[in-house]
């Protein structure tokens, strides 16, 4: 790439998207026990087989950076992590609920609610899908173990490989994610011990666990918005419905593109 070539430039001409993704927050070894962003490289590397780009959003409470940060991306994709603390969704805290980062509840909610604010495309996988849902005013419930009666066991890690297929989904003929698959019931690996209890506002159901369990939605409006409750950026390589999860969220993150312009475009 030619080095006087912008990246704004250099997006334009390849088409290639830049996916804005919420870092998780933690003490890193490697960093002498230091706060620090991280993102597994599993996410990373489902984005690179379809040619997006990952741009890693720090944990930072400054608005005004993080505002800047959002306007950069074509698409946001929330991951994996630890509980959302249950003061978001007004419940206190039940004794199955786990480890907690406050502060990047904060940022992630915070971007989620600029993200469905002006239309961008949204990836929500696993504790992102629960993010979506909190932040579109829907509840959770803390410990799916605890709290809901004759459920089979969702939380396999670490009894499991991380890309076991632990339970099948059925999902719902005619939606997004039904096209997208182009199936109706897969297998899926699951990794979490929370899930929605409450659905919020503009979101539908669009799959779930043959116990009820909410497993996947997407947005209701136009707008492209997607959640999983499993972890398809395991998968990619064995299955092609889930890689097509990420192929779709590219293709919308380009027609937004294509509709909206490149962020900064009308400063260049
Ligand atoms: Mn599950």
């Amino acid at each position: 790439m030619d080095s006087r070539f912008s990246g704004r430039e250099f997006r334009a001409e390849t088409g290639r998207v830049l996916i804005g993704i919420p870092a998780y927050a933690h003490a890193c070894d490697a960093l002498l026990g230091r706060d620090s962003a991280a993102i597994p490289n599993t996410y990373i590397n489902a984005l690179a087989q379809v040619g997006a780009s990952p741009l890693i959003i720090p944990v930072i409470a400054d608005q005004n950076l993080l505002s800047h940060l959002i306007d950069l991306v074509d698409g946001l994709m929330l991951i994996g992590g630890p509980d959302v603390d249950p003061v978001h969704y007004g419940e206190a805290a039940h004794p199955g609920l786990r480890q907690m980062t406050p502060s990047r509840d904060h940022m992630e909610l915070r971007l989620t609610t600029w993200a469905l604010q002006v239309k961008m495309p949204i990836l929500a996988i696993c504790r992102g899908i629960q993010v979506l849902n909190v932040a579109a005013g829907g509840r959770l419930w803390q410990d799916i173990a605890s709290q809901v009666p004759n459920v089979r066991k969702h939380d396999q890690h670490p009894d499991y490989r991380e890309d076991h297929l632990a339970h099948p989904i059925q999902i719902a003929p005619g939606s997004r994610l039904a096209d997208i698959c182009r199936q109706t019931r897969v297998n899926v690996n699951s990794l979490h011990h929370q899930a929605i209890s409450q659905i919020g506002q503009g979101l539908v159901v669009v799959a779930r666990a043959d116990d009820g369990i909410i497993e996947a939605v997407e947005s209701s409006s136009e707008q492209w918005v997607l959640g999983v409750q499993w972890h398809p950026e395991w998968l990619v390589d064995r299955s092609e419905a889930m890689l097509a999860l990420f192929s779709a969220f590219r293709d919308a993150c380009q027609s937004r593109r294509a509709v909206v312009g490149l962020p900064g475009a009308q400063h260049g």
